[in-house]
């Protein structure tokens, strides 16, 4: 056993069978005395937290992608520069080789459009703790599992995790779903993981007897999951439920349990929650793990659901109903007296699932007062449909006199599908 295998079993084991919290005062006292513990390691080695000398979470500023990156250089505890690291990282993503690496951290781009990219670094023993921690939550099981990883861009990451009990194989999603059928097959997972826009391209392909495999589980990560998609993907994988794992570059923050309830994995983050309404959130999230790039109060910028009634597994994590999608996506309209409507994309994606004989859509708030709608397929009797459920949605919130655009669904596998999106002005 290889010195990073044993540290990814201990992670597992730890996550596995210490960290799991039925007691929420447990929970909260765990998180408390990592805190702490987290706070002295950063006084002691982030130049930024040296400065600010902070006892308490509260006294730090929050943080953003911008902010992150414009003090980069202050606040890792590695001695790693920014453009340096950005320069390697960014070729390495050109060549799709992703073996990028400083200081022993490997280095991961956060997507965005050029100059709004995040940097993150991960070190050898951070990517042993992510992936034992990630293997716990997700494998009922690790012998025999056979694991297709579709991600858009690979990641030393993902490489850590190969080994004789459990096989990875990553397939770029850079390629066309074609390009993949013939290795997928020849892989026969047991588990499958990609962004659901990715997923049903599978699907279909396993729907017209054009690939044959039959997962266990599949996994959604990187994109929304919404509804038609869910509906879609159960049917053509033939699984009760489409799981979810809410991972980023920033980190390991959440993913669903036996019951398909997405919870937050609060035994390696402490999140904060900046309300929109009663249940809807902006997550702010404290990583006390991640020590080379320290993850402290940083604002994720997606809109995560609450769940109303406990998840029956007895988790003492907080259980969420859904991720709804990043909070720049939320449509905005006003009401004839000038009093704003922000409308949320899971309403949007409801809308779009009561609409009937929709395959694939995607709603794009072009203006203060007009949307674009993609449809596949698009017909009269569809574009009518689709159009009414949406006039339905914003009439009920107040919203009256929205120009609705309806033109032909086009896919961009270049980009992250986001199926409901506000286009800045
Ligand atoms: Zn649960």
């Amino acid at each position: 056993m290889s010195a990073d295998t044993l540290r990814i079993a201990v992670w597992y084991a730890r996550a596995r069978w210490l960290t799991r919290f039925r007691s929420r005062a447990r929970l909260e006292r765990y998180q408390r005395r990592q805190l702490r513990r987290h706070l002295r390691f950063l006084r002691r080695a982030s130049p930024l937290f040296g400065s600010l000398q902070p006892r308490a979470l509260y006294e730090l500023p929050e943080q953003d992608k911008a902010t992150m990156m414009a003090g980069f250089n202050d606040l890792v505890t590695v001695p790693v520069d920014r453009d340096e690291a950005m320069a390697l990282a960014i070729a390495a993503e050109r060549s799709r080789a992703f073996d990028a690496s400083v200081h022993g951290c490997s280095i991961g781009l956060s997507t965005g459009t050029s100059g709004h990219r995040g940097l993150f670094l991960a070190s050898r023993s951070e990517r042993a703790q992510w992936a034992g921690t990630v293997l716990a939550r997700t494998l009922p099981r690790l012998r025999g599992q056979r694991i297709a990883l579709f991600l858009r861009a690979g990641s030393q990451l993902y490489d850590t995790v190969a080994s004789r009990t459990v096989r990875f194989e990553f397939f770029d999603t850079f390629l066309q779903v074609d390009d993949h059928l013939a290795r997928l097959a020849e892989l026969d997972p047991t588990i499958l993981v990609g962004p659901p826009s990715v997923l049903r391209g599978l699907a279909d392909a396993r729907i017209l007897g054009r690939l044959r495999i039959a997962p266990q589980k599949v996994y959604s990560v990187a994109e929304v999951l919404t509804p038609l998609d869910e509906q879609h993907l159960r049917a053509g994988f033939g699984v009760a439920l489409i799981h979810q794992i809410y991972q980023c570059t920033e980190g390991f923050l959440g993913c669903t349990c036996e019951h398909g309830t997405l919870h937050l994995n609060e035994d390696v983050v402490h999140v904060e929650r900046d309300h929109l309404d009663e249940r809807r959130f902006v997550p702010v999230v404290t990583d006390f793990r991640r020590r080379s790039q320290p993850i402290v109060r940083y604002r994720m910028g997606d809109v995560l659901v609450l769940r109303e009634a406990p998840c029956p597994c007895g988790s003492a994590m907080t259980a969420l109903e859904r991720i709804e999608g990043r909070e720049d996506d939320v449509l905005q309209f006003a009401r004839p007296d000038g009093r704003p409507v922000p409308v949320y994309a899971d309403l949007v994606s409801r809308a779009m699932a009561y609409a009937e004989h929709v395959r694939q859509y995607r709603v794009v708030q072009t203006g203060a007062s007009s949307l674009r709608v993609g449809l596949d397929p698009l017909t009269p009797e569809v574009a009518a449909d689709v159009s009414a459920e949406l006039r339905g949605l914003l009439r009920a919130q107040g919203v009256d006199d929205v120009t609705i655009d309806v033109v032909s669904y086009e896919p961009d596998p270049t980009r992250k599908l986001r199926r409901v999106e506000r286009m800045n002005p």
